[in-house]
């Protein structure tokens, strides 16, 4: 299930959006404010953010550019959700990184619909994404994505005076698979060597291929005599393994492997240098006796190199473990991708006239629009009439509050509570009130000061016939 995160200070359009996108199958979690939709974002499980533009404090496009600041979230669609018609601040919005924009009173199947294309592109390109990095036959870090991911880890670990190791893993006489039994048996050989690698090595060890036949591992926090231990832990496995390639066809292969670590004791390092080290031992890997892993780093492991050149020849001559390909399969190749809607909706198959035709029966309501209302709520009377409770108690005294500041001169208190009733009456189908709240926004936004005394007086005038049927029809 995807989830996404609305934010937005009014709670009757939270409460609006929660019901419309659990109808379609969202999970939907809620915030009344930027800061802790970005801190609610860290847990990591939000596939879109659903973002009003207006908010008091930390406003819709400080947290937008909060959101797409962060590296982690660069995958996270946003969608601004907005009762501003203000073309600039929709403009600033698409150019600061969201990906698409609503108007309030929004219409919930074009909101769905936006919805749904954003999450399919988000869905695309994280499958380019990955096309870009992965190699095809063994679905392992291609040769660049390796080296830029290596490279990312050494230059942390160099910095921060940790050990990191890397390890070339190159397969002794493949050319002969591929001879023998052809190129398909080749390949099979090669996806089971990197199935064996992804499981031997540990999960935030990053595990590449970087050749035909040539793997590379490289291991943050590693120190050269435990790199070398993992390294010939891998080896023996699959030296041990049985690999079918065929109907009744198994074979084992061996590989040969040059490690290398760099650590504070021996000063800087980086990428190029700790390659080159890694490729010179796997060389001399090569040149020595083939299925061996040759450390080039501390004088220590001469010793081992003999021991595990004279354990190659003998002990590991007849597999004494074997690991089957589909073991190994049962974990991997699954595709997460089902969740990918095929649905293509083209925005403009839907216009405001659909949603307003959906059969409800009428209720007259002075000053608000009850077709339109519970239109915003799929038809659900009782969850109309609680959003109207809610609207009663968030905003029946809004006029005072509007005036006071109005008095006062304090225009940003004005422009937040104006702001927020326009969204919401939108919302409940006070549309006289709407408009009227939508021209004193206006006003404010150009400053026109002289102007707000006699636009509230409208709004006023509106707030309380919308008040008082609210009161009518709820018995307050
Ligand atoms: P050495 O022990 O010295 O490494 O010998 P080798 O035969 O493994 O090495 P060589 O470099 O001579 O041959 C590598 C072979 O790998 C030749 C090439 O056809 C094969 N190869 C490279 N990529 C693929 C692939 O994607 N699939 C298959 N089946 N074979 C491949
Ligand atoms: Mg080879
Ligand atoms: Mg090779």
């Amino acid at each position: 299930m995807q989830t996404i995160l609305a934010v937005d200070d009014a709670k009757d359009t939270l409460m609006l959006l929660e019901f419309d996108l659990q109808a379609e199958g969202y999970q939907v979690v809620t915030t009344n404010d930027g800061l802790s939709a970005l801190s609610r974002m860290e847990h990591g499980d939000i596939d879109l953010v659903l973002l009003d533009l207006y908010m008091p404090d930390f406003s819709g496009l400080q947290t937008l550019q909060a959101i797409r600041e962060n590296a982690d979230f660069v995958n996270v669609p946003v969608v601004m959700l907005s009762a501003s018609d203000d073309e600039d601040e929709i403009v600033e919005a698409l150019e600061l990184g969201a990906h698409d924009y609503v108007t309030k009173p929004y219409i919930a199947k074009v909101l769905l619909a936006r919805i749904r294309n954003a999450l399919r592109l988000r869905e695309n390109s994280l499958k380019l994404e990955n096309l870009a990095h992965k190699d095809h036959l063994t679905e392992l870090n291609n040769k660049g994505h390796f080296e830029e991911l290596a490279n990312k880890s050494i230059s942390h670990m160099s910095r921060q005076k940790e050990s990191i190791a890397i390890a070339m893993v190159d397969i002794d006489h493949f050319k002969n698979v591929n001879d023998t039994y052809g190129h398909d048996a080749g390949d099979n050989v090669l996806s089971f060597v990197a199935k064996l690698l992804e499981k031997s090595f540990r999960d935030y060890d990053i595990v590449g291929r970087v050749g035909g036949e040539e793997f590379a591992v490289c291991m943050p926090h590693t120190e050269n005599q435990d790199a070398f231990n993992a390294c010939e832990r891998f080896r023996k496995k699959l030296a041990n393994a049985i690999i079918p390639i065929g109907e009744e066809l198994s074979i084992s292969v061996t590989t040969s492997i040059g490690v290398t670590s760099g650590n504070s004791a021996n000063g800087e390092f980086d990428f190029k240098q700790l390659m080159h080290t890694a490729d010179e031992a796997l060389y001399e890997a090569k040149a020595t006796s083939r299925n061996v892993t040759i450390s080039h780093f501390s004088a220590m492991l001469n010793e081992e190199q003999s021991e595990v050149t004279n354990a190659s020849s003998t002990e590991e001559s007849q597999p004494t473990e074997s690991v089957s390909m589909s073991n190994l399969d049962s974990e991997s190749f699954t595709d997460s991708d089902a969740s990918v809607s095929n649905a293509s909706v083209s925005l403009e198959d839907f216009t405001t006239e659909d949603v307003k035709m959906t059969e409800v029966n009428s209720v007259e309501m002075d000053g608000i629009d009850y077709q339109i209302g519970v239109g915003n709520v799929l038809g659900d009377d009782d969850l109309f009439r609680e959003i109207l409770q809610m609207f009663h108690d968030d905003h029946h005294q809004d006029g005072e509050k509007i005036q006071q500041a109005i008095t006062s001169e304090d225009y940003a208190q004005v422009k937040s509570v104006v702001h927020t009733l326009k969204g919401v009456s939108s919302s409940i189908g006070a549309m006289e009130l709407f408009e009227q709240t939508k021209l004193l926004d206006i006003a404010i936004n150009q400053y026109d000061a002289d102007n707000y005394q006699r636009l509230f007086e409208n709004v006023s005038f509106q707030l309380t016939r919308v008040i008082s049927t609210i009161k009518k029809e709820l018995n307050i």
